[in-house]
């Protein structure tokens, strides 16, 4: 079973240092292969909360060195190799959250059997999963969203980004994860609900789901804008909750 659990819907920065809502990322499970993405502050009790086992972990990704998604990245090195004693998995991040002022302790990264730098337009094995990373997104620093890839499986991750118009085209895929912090358009570096809007439309997915909510995504209550969308573009939207186990499209059964 393919599926994706909502650690932490919170993004952007009152919301998350409050802990209106949690912040620990997304928990995949994709061709029997478990990443943790976006690791934010709470990710490793949210994982313990929801009975997924860190020690289990293949991979831990991250989109970009802010602390809403780094926070616990190096709690989660520790948990999936055991506190090193067990050697194990693989850590994908930007460059810069490996160099000056890292996010990734240095002393944990003998800990893991691979840390890999992202790439623009990279493709990476893990498992059975190819994870692709298309193009840098404009939002300060150095970041990218995810493209994940199995036999019977294609979702897509827009992590912190301004819009702009060449993201549908990257990140088309039948389930499309998109971090929608601002409910209205500005000149900040984030996703908008009318730029959501916009990607929803150029991409038509099956299922477009929003996460990663600042404040005024919140007040405006997420399940109702969603509800919004879904009626404007005829396409499901879900606004993720806290918990949330998505059931991504899976394994056709054995008899066909
Ligand atoms: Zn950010």
């Amino acid at each position: 079973m393919n599926s994706i659990t909502f650690l932490g819907t919170g993004g952007a920065r009152v919301l998350v240092f409050k802990q209106l809502l949690g912040s620990g990322g997304l928990w995949i499970e994709q061709a029997d292969t478990s990443i943790a993405l976006d690791p934010g502050p709470g990710a490793l009790v949210q994982a313990r909360k929801r009975k997924l086992d860190p020690t289990k972990l293949d991979a831990i990704l991250l989109s970009h060195r802010h602390l809403d998604h780094s926070g616990d990245i190096n709690t989660l090195i520790e948990a999936m190799t055991t506190g090193g004693f067990n050697r194990r998995g693989v850590v994908l991040a930007p460059r810069d959250a490996y160099e000056d002022d890292p996010v990734i302790l240095k002393y944990l990264r003998d800990y893991v059997n691979e840390t890999l730098v992202i790439e623009e337009g990279g493709s990476y094995h893990i498992g059975d999963v190819t994870v692709r990373t298309p193009v840098q997104h404009d939002h300060p620093g150095e970041v990218y969203g995810f493209v994940f890839e199995s036999s019977d499986c294609r979702w897509s991750y827009i992590a912190d980004t301004r819009y702009f118009p060449e993201l549908a085209e990257h990140y088309r895929a039948d389930v499309v994860v998109m971090n929608t912090v601002r409910l209205e358009e500005s000149e900040i570096y984030h996703l908008s609900v009318p730029d959501a809007k916009r990607l929803i439309e150029a991409i038509r997915p099956q299922t477009a789901i929003l996460t990663h909510f600042g404040m005024t995504v919140w007040r405006a209550k997420p399940w109702e804008v969603a509800k919004t969308l879904s009626d404007e573009t005829g396409i499901e939207v879900i606004a993720a909750r806290d918990g949330m186990n998505f059931q991504l499209p899976g394994p056709l059964p054995a008899d066909g």
